[in-house]
């Protein structure tokens, strides 16, 4: 596999991607890591120290102030405004950098929920869809924290299927403004927003259109706080929209083009989503080794059961190889977004290309990181016994609070469909991917398995990163190939494939990181055996999962001699990899005892 260009979403299925091109998280510089303390300090200060989202919670009519004042005082402190650029009043961090603030706001529990939207869907429409005098008039006052900002996507009748929505706005007699009917549901930020921005459909059109509304415009109504199972310090109502009479210059973008903007605000959504699950992980860990190892049974603290430390090792390896493809995607989203304007395309659609890019990723990300966000609810609970179960600890409602982010921001079953629906895009209509290098790739990939030379270190394991992307790219080729058109209903089987994607392109990840940090110099011996342990736990867990993914997917579609070869060919590409997982696992969970938590 060669490479080309680094900069095409979902290229690195086709070749290798260089160790030198791949950004790690340990490149981060010191003052992007005092953006990621600065955030962590806020939201132990003020949130953590308050109880919010603990005892204190939006659906609750008395503790809405204090938890609005702590809103003001994040904006205050710049916190509402990281993406939005110095000249409308905010920080204008680089994407990367705001992925990193992302993962700082996991310490606020679900008052990131809260900060979240207003950084990223909630404003972000404004900042890349605007014309330069909508900017000025909006977003210095989102950014300090004066506004709250929503986006009002979903409604009672059009949740995944979010284009079929039917609030309506029809222009007045007189051509000035837009009348705007019809209902949003499930609103983050809803309760307090003064800015929202509306997907709707203009008269009979088939496709959305959005819209910059303000509270003020008038014909806005709220409706109750919802009561849910978590993110209680993050406010979610309904909105309603009765004749409310938006300006005509207040049309965000095209016409019809809503949906497509829809989409790509929320491939800026989803990777976050895997930025704060990373955030989530690290704290769980941290919250973790505290009580096991303090909590005694059978004369030991039961962090020194192999059982307990399975689960820690397990934790400890998704945080590292999910960051791995957080960093990874976040930096090419800024080279990207650099490329584009040096070659001429304005702000705005640089911002919306770069991220468009990145789809597949961000979509891979999302469903990733948030199962593994609530994998570490679920065993912080399990390792915490019955006082995991109770509220005194705060970990039931980590739990609580995780389970939201398989569903938000497109379900994963959506999210994992999209994956593969965008390949296929990218791959045969768009074309934006060469398919005849995925040919080559995949011939390579399956010779290399019969070289019975070593080639260095870390070889086996990047053999198995190519089998992985070759054997997805095999059964996906094959099962198009039987199922045509129909292969979109084949549900089932789409899943499977989207998890084998997956597999290749975080375990990729993860090595690529692994190996970068052998050729630094100046890194800790120790550390790098453990985070190349990680990486191999990662790969090895991986194959199972991609194994299981790749019988399933075969043993629907094929049949006869077409089914022989290839369950030959998963056998052979996706063999047993020989590690000692438990011996790795202890080690790992060891190092991170005596660390106090994941700190690298
Ligand atoms: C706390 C919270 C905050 C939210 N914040 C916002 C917000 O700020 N703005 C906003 O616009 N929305 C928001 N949402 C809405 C959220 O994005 C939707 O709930 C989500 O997209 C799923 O839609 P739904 O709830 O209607 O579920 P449905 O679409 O009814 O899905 C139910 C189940 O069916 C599955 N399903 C649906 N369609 C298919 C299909 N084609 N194939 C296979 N399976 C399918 C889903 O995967 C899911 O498992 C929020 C939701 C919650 C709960």
């Amino acid at each position: 596999m060669s490479e080309k260009s680094k900069l095409i979403g979902g290229s690195f299925l086709f070749k290798d991607t260089s160790v030198e091109s791949v950004f790690i998280p340990e490149e981060f510089t010191e003052e992007q890591l005092m953006i990621l303390q600065t955030v962590q300090d806020f939201m132990i200060k003020e949130v953590q120290g308050l109880g919010i989202g603990r005892v204190a919670a939006l659906d609750a009519e008395k503790d809405k102030d204090l938890v609005l004042s702590v809103f003001k005082k994040a904006g205050e402190l710049g916190l509402c405004g990281v993406s939005i650029d110095e000249k409308y009043g905010g920080m204008g961090l680089d994407f990367n950098t705001s992925l990193l603030f992302t993962e700082g706001l996991a310490g606020g529990f679900s008052f990131a929920t809260t900060i979240g939207c207003q950084t990223s869907i909630g404003s972000l429409p404004i900042l890349w869809y605007r014309t330069e005098a909508q900017k000025i008039k909006y977003l210095p006052a989102i950014a300090s924290g004066e506004k709250g900002c929503s986006y009002c996507l979903t409604e009672p009748g059009a949740g995944s299927d979010a284009n079929s929505g039917k609030t309506r706005a029809v222009l007045n007699a007189e051509g000035t403004h837009y009348i705007l009917n019809g209902q949003k549901m499930w609103i983050t930020n809803g309760g307090f927003a003064e800015v929202f921005t509306v997907f709707a459909k203009i008269d009979e059109d088939e496709k959305l259109s959005a819209f910059i509304v303000e509270k003020g415009f008038g014909g806005i109504e709220l409706g109750k706080e919802e009561k849910k199972m978590g993110i209680k310090a993050s406010s979610t109502v309904q909105v309603f929209f009765n004749d409310c009479k938006i300006p005509k210059e207040n049309l965000l973008g095209e016409r019809g083009k809503g949906f497509n903007m829809a989409l790509n605000i929320l491939n800026s959504g989803r990777i976050k989503i895997a930025a704060g699950g990373v955030g989530g992980m690290k704290n769980g860990l941290a919250k973790i080794l505290e009580y096991t190892t303090t909590r005694i049974q059978f004369n030991q603290p039961i962090a020194e059961f192999g059982a307990m430390k399975q689960k820690v090792g397990i934790i400890a390896t998704n945080t590292f190889a999910i960051e791995s493809g957080v960093y990874r995607i976040g930096a090419e989203v800024d080279k990207k977004h650099a490329e584009l304007k040096e070659s001429g395309s304005s702000y705005n659609d640089a911002k919306i290309n770069a991220m468009r890019e990145f789809a597949i990723e961000c979509a891979i990300l999302k469903v990733q990181g948030s199962e593994a966000m609530c994998n570490t609810g679920d065993e912080a609970i399990q390792m915490f016994g019955g006082m995991g179960y109770s509220m005194e600890t705060g970990v039931e409602m980590a739990y609580r609070d995780a389970r939201i982010t398989k569903i938000y921001e497109g379900t994963n079953e959506i999210n994992r469909m999209l994956s593969l629906g965008e390949f296929y895009k990218r791959a045969f209509v768009t074309k934006e991917l060469n398919i005849k290098e995925g040919v080559v790739s995949v011939l390579s990939s399956i010779a290399q398995n019969y070289n019975p030379f070593n080639r260095g270190d870390l070889s086996q394991e990047m053999e198995f990163v190519n089998n992985l992307k070759a054997l997805f790219l095999i059964i996906t080729g094959s099962a198009g190939n039987k199922l045509k058109a129909k292969l979109v209903n084949e549900q089932e089987i789409v899943m499977n494939l989207a998890d084998i994607l997956a597999m290749a392109f975080i375990t990729e990840s993860a090595f690529l990181r692994v190996k970068k940090l052998n050729e630094k110099k100046g890194i800790d011996s120790t550390e790098l055996a453990i985070k190349t342990k990680m990486a191999k736990l990662y790969l090895y867990d991986a194959l199972d999962v991609a194994r299981k993914s790749a019988h399933n997917a075969i043993d629907s579609y094929s049949s006869g001699i077409e089914k022989f070869i290839l369950k030959r060919l998963v056998r052979r590409m996706l063999r047993t990899y020989s590690i000692n997982p438990k011996d790795m696992r202890r080690e790992v969970a060891d190092y991170l005892m005596k660390m106090g938590g994941y700190k690298f």
